[in-house]
């Protein structure tokens, strides 16, 4: 250490100097079998609560919860007060549970077992999102001995919830029963990649979704094709017309009012997405499974496509008879599983109304129509990029990455609009992940060196916010 390093310099000593520690209790953790999805690991999921809970205590949160009444999986909920009676409060989002191993004959090594090879950290959760959750109690504690402070300079409230794996099913039931604690004036959400190593971005917003079931019946048993056919309607027949009708020949989707509510993407973030690197083949190869081309909504880039604009899925269609042979009937009944991705202003309950106002335009006489939704779904969120807080994220991680930092969105959804809605607070975005990680895929890893660095733009962002936000 020389004699007055730069602030960014003593966050750096301070998270390097801790960095062995971060490590080791990271791949303690990681040994717990926290799938939230399968109830033999339920208790797991209890205990990777308890382990975070003695870990936030050891490291001196004054107040440290898990909220393990029920329904919802043990969720984990700290408190660290600023000393500075103005200091802004901030809530840190984050996630405990994780995904299931399967297909385990595909990982390397156990998923429960980290492994370091070279600068990658292998195991199940090492990116989503425990590796990203560790990294702020690093941040925090790398904050306090950076600058000698004995409190944090933001009030600091941290929700470190079970069940984000699961679709967050009792979310807004924690956030009602503990409205209070949970009071904020920014959320930082903390479960999204950069864009890429070489090209770090700070993430905006995600989609949201919409799910639903349509099922189509004409009779009540299959009927003769010879006997019946051309007399009575084919419901497989009528729900083809239907998931053809779902996109026009430019790739816009067909539910009347569908765009009414798209907010239009602004120029500059357009800008930004543009100097973004971006290679189709790769793209093609890393994010799409190997498709052959990147096709869509006329007008927009893969990009724009992706992260800004929103689409009607078939995942899965099913209808008469489909083993060896032939069978000469017409089908008593037909069904499509669809999904939506949705993006701002764009609400999921206006998107049922409209699919059942399309689906009901698309039952023909004689077929009776049932749309049966798949949960409440997610709204979408993104903050504006000039907001005071998503700004000074963009500058605390350059300052720790010591690269230029752009912006980007993701596809996915995720709690963001739910927490915003509840609590009224802006969301920002602070993750350093990266897409390669394969999270929710055998194999799963992180990059050692980039949650380090990650610890080091969430101190920066503690000094930095009350300026900021003031
Ligand atoms: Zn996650």
């Amino acid at each position: 250490m020389t004699g007055d390093p730069e602030p960014a310099h003593r966050e750096r000593e301070a998270v390097a100097a801790l960095a062995d520690d971060f490590l080791s209790g990271l791949r303690e953790w990681l040994t717990i079998p926290s799938v939230g999805a399968d109830p033999a690991h339920h208790a797991d999921v209890g205990r990777s609560a308890e382990w975070l809970a003695s870990a936030l205590r050891a490291d001196g949160w004054p107040v440290v919860e898990v909220w393990d009444s029920g329904p919802a999986l043990p969720a984990v909920h700290a408190r660290w007060p600023s000393d500075d009676p103005d200091a802004p409060t901030v809530l840190v989002y984050g996630h405990h549970d994780v995904q299931p191993v399967d297909p385990v004959e595909l990982w390397h090594t156990p998923p429960f077992e980290p492994v370091l090879v070279g600068e990658e950290l292998f195991a199940r959760g090492a990116s989503d999102d425990k590796g990203q959750v560790a990294m702020h109690l690093l941040g925090v504690r790398a904050h306090l001995a950076a600058t000698g402070r004995t409190s944090p300079a933001v009030n600091l409230v941290l929700f470190v919830e079970g069940e984000e794996e699961s679709g967050s099913p009792h979310i807004t039931r924690l956030l009602d029963e503990h409205r209070a604690e949970l009071a904020s004036d920014l959320i930082v959400f903390t479960d999204t990649p950069l864009y890429e190593r070489d090209a770090p971005t700070v993430c905006t917003g995600q989609r949201g979704q919409y799910a639903a079931d349509v099922v189509f019946t004409g009779g009540t048993s299959d009927v003769h094709s010879g006997r019946a056919g051309g007399g009575v309607p084919n419901p497989a027949t009528a729900l083809a017309r239907l998931v053809a009708a779902l996109h026009d020949d430019a790739g816009r989707v067909g539910l009347p009012g569908f765009y009414d509510d798209v907010a239009e993407l602004s120029e500059t973030e357009r800008a930004s997405w543009a100097e973004l690197p971006f290679d189709e083949a790769a793209w093609l190869s890393a994010n799409a499974g190997g498709a052959q081309a990147a096709t869509g909504e006329e007008g927009f880039t893969t990009l724009e496509r992706v992260w800004a604009r929103p689409t009607a899925e078939v995942n899965g269609i099913a209808g008469g008879y489909t083993g060896p042979g032939g069978k000469t009937i017409v089908p008593a009944s037909a069904s499509v599983k669809l999904s939506f991705r949705l993006v701002p202003d764009q609400r999921p309950e206006h998107v049922a109304d409209q699919l059942r106002a399309f689906v009901a335009a698309h039952t023909p006489p004689g077929v009776r129509a049932e749309v049966i939704e798949r949960g409440a779904g997610a709204p979408p969120y993104a903050v504006d990029l000039t907001h005071p807080a998503n700004l000074a994220v963009h500058d605390a991680l350059e300052a720790a990455l010591e690269q230029p930092v752009r912006f980007s969105r993701t596809g996915g959804s995720g709690p963001a609009a739910i927490l915003h809605g509840w609590l009224g607070a802006p969301v920002v975005y602070l993750g350093v992940t990266l897409p390669g990680d394969r999270i929710h895929a055998p194999n799963e890893r992180v990059v050692v060196p980039l949650l380090l660095r990650g610890a080091e733009a969430a101190a920066h962002l503690w000094r930095l916010l009350p300026g900021r936000l003031s």
